[in-house]
């Protein structure tokens, strides 16, 4: 690879100098009008999104990559999936590809790349290939789900769902954030034919059947599909209690009739479930009306549910039959999709654990960094040398302290006898961590007397990693209290649709308890813990990918958006921890083709803090003795 700094920029912005986020962004930038669109950081791959085809991707590319080391060749997604995959072959270690950005910055089509690359080289033979054909399927059946679960979802963000991808050995992790970005099914459309044109939706069922789904099978989950596209059709109206009490009705009955008929419900069930709530206490049984507002979001809720929970057994099933195709026992590697941090202009509890997760991925990525930096010198007998960074613990506990964590709190207040509201929970978020440093209200800086009038009185902020973040308290309480009523599912285990009901088990009379379900932001929380665990029994390989400009074109780089996205996928820090040590390593064969050991010790005077000679590599701190090295190297050629 190129060391100096051409016309190109650094290729790993390690190299950097001076290091600071405006360079960093020109390097970029300078790169990118050159149609290098992949840099390094390390072993980190940042990638910014071309928005034209460029001819990087073919047979010829994969062959170099996969017989080169990491640094050889130009930065390359074939590169960091070839390292990936090699130490998943080599060294047995499983492995997790993890790849944020924001939307349209390329994270499905980096996924995609690293699938194709790892299935172009791992291998021939008839079982590989089925199981290749599979690996590739999976992803237009994920999609064309993915994105029907978009219609009735607005916060899918909130599931995490693992997903095993074959290859005999591979297994892709799949968070994903929807946007806006799908292609939103018409909720108008009554039929599953209108679900996607024709030509997708062969595909979509073709894939299925190569993956192993039986017809049956094809058939329940597009009926199920079609359920939830009813659903939202189903339109309730206001009606009045012979007492004068509003209460709810179902305009035109048709509509629960074909759904009754679709999956083997009594449509007067359903009607009751969807208008009606019953409480249940220890002695009696309170059937309430619900009011018009309550029903339309009861509907909602099952929609959502329905096809999140589709989704899901979607994704198991893949995993099962290609469980089935390559045996028991294989190694791991995981891709995970992630959506990264979230800035709007009114942020809400989906921002709210977004962020969350995204903080605590920066958590894990920097103690990974440390660790396999750490690691490194050990194997290779340098002593260790102290690392400063910004340690976002702090932020992570001020959220999801077990007891006194902002979701902690959220949660104290759902359950709380007596009136409860989102201003109370304020009133309480104000209380606790006035002093907090990552913690401001309008309360706070009142006290502080500092007047930022661009704080509303129902928000809090909080000073993430990557930026301070005002989020609006209201509707927290709802969004986290999101439960399914009992009602519904139990109305829905009581369809004779084999699927539908098996995505209900909960509705089972005999499984019904009276313990309350875990709130929004609990499950979310354990989601997370269940990543990050995920995440550390795993090499990560990271892919950071960007979006130059809005409009999708090619060749134009906007600084202000890039500089945005920089800040948070934290690329500064990230430069910082990298090179904390020693910038700069090579293994001695090639290093001494280069320049010479002599020249190292001997002739050059150099500082003793710059260099360390470890048992197979030379480590080099600052890149300015590295191109002070390569500059006496073409000096004296
Ligand atoms: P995300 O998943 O992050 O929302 P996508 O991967 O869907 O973004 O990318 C959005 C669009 O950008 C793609 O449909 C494609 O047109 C273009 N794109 C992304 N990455 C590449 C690439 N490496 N080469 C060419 N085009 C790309
Ligand atoms: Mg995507």
């Amino acid at each position: 690879m190129t060391l100096l700094e051409g016309s190109v920029g650094v290729e790993d912005l390690v190299l950097l100098e001076p290091l600071e986020q405006e360079s960093l962004i020109r390097n970029l930038q300078l790169r990118y009008e050159k149609k290098e669109i992949y840099t390094y950081i390390g072993n980190v791959l940042v990638s910014v999104n071309p928005y034209q085809q460029l001819p990087i991707y073919d047979l010829e590319f994969v062959a170099k990559y996969r017989d080169y080391t990491f640094y050889e060749l130009k930065p390359h997604i074939y590169a960091l999936a070839n390292m990936a995959y090699q130490s998943l072959r080599d060294q047995d270690r499983d492995q997790c590809i993890l790849i944020t950005g924001e939307s349209g910055a390329g994270k499905t089509e980096a996924s995609k790349l690293v699938m194709s690359y790892v299935a172009a080289v791992c291998g021939k033979g008839e079982q590989v290939n089925s199981v290749k054909e599979q690996l590739l399927q999976s992803n237009p059946v994920l999609e064309a789900f993915g994105n029907a679960k978009t219609i009735r979802n607005d916060n899918s963000s909130r599931f995490v769902s693992e997903h095993l991808l074959g290859l005999g050995q591979e297994e892709a992790l799949k968070l994903e954030r929807d946007t806006g970005g799908y292609a939103y099914l018409n909720p108008d459309t009554s039929s599953v034919d209108g679900m996607d044109d024709d030509a997708n939706f062969k595909v979509l069922q073709s894939a299925m059947t190569v993956i192993g789904f039986s017809e049956e099978e094809i058939r329940q989950v597009l009926e199920v599909a079609a359920l939830v596209l009813k659903l939202g059709n189903v339109e309730l109206v206001n009606e009045f209690q012979a007492n004068g009490v509003p209460a709810s009705g179902i305009r035109d009955g048709r509509g629960v009739q074909e759904i009754g008929e679709l999956v083997g419900l009594n449509s007067g069930e359903l009607e009751r479930a969807l208008c009606s709530r019953t409480m249940e206490t220890a002695k009696e049984k309170v059937v309430t009306a619900l009011n018009v507002v309550q029903a339309q979001y009861a509907r909602d809720a099952l929609a959502k549910n329905i096809y999140s929970r589709l989704f899901n057994w979607l994704v198991n099933r893949i995993n099962e039959s290609i469980k089935v195709s390559t045996g028991e026992k294989r190694k791991v590697m995981g891709v995970l999709d992630i959506y990264g941090f979230e800035i709007l202009e009114d942020n809400s509890f989906e921002q709210f654990v977004i962020n969350y997760c995204n903080e605590k991925l920066q958590q894990v990525f920097i103690e990974m960094t440390l660790k396999e930096e750490q690691e490194e010198y050990k194997r290779e007998g340098i002593p260790w040398v102290k690392v400063e960074y910004f340690d976002n613990g702090i932020i992570c506990n001020l959220i999801e302290h077990n007891q006194r964590g902002i979701l902690a709190m959220l949660d104290e207040e759902c359950l709380r006898p007596g009136v409860v509201s989102d201003s109370t929970f304020l009133a309480k978020l104000n209380q606790l961590f006035s002093k907090h440093s990552h913690y401001e209200s309008k309360v706070t800086q009142n006290a502080q007397r500092q007047y930022d009038h661009s704080m509303g009185l129902s928000c809090f902020r909080i000073c993430h990693y990557a930026g301070k973040v005002t989020y609006n308290v209201n509707s927290f309480i709802d969004k986290n209290n999101d439960l399914l009523f009992r009602d519904l599912s139990q109305a829905m285990w009581k369809a004779r649709h084999p699927l539908l009901r098996s995505l209900f088990p909960e509705g089972d009379p005999k499984q019904a308890s009276l313990k309350r379900p875990p709130t929004a932001g609990a499950q979310f929380k354990s989601s997370v813990t269940t990543l990050m665990k995920n995440l550390y029994s795993k090499n990560p390989n990271y892919i950071r990918c960007i979006k130059p400009n809005e409009q999708q074109q090619r060749g134009h780089f906007s600084f202000e958006l890039v500089n945005v996205q920089a800040q948070y996928l934290g690329l500064l820090e990230n430069v910082r921890v990298r090179r904390a040590g020693y910038a700069y390593r090579q293994a001695y064969g090639s290093f001494l083709e280069r320049e010479g050991v002599e020249k190292v010790l001997g002739e050059l005077s150099m500082s003793s803090e710059e260099l360390a000679f470890g048992k197979t590599k030379i480590f080099i701190r600052s890149p300015k003795t590295l191109f002070y090295l390569e500059e006496q190297r073409r000096l004296r050629l």
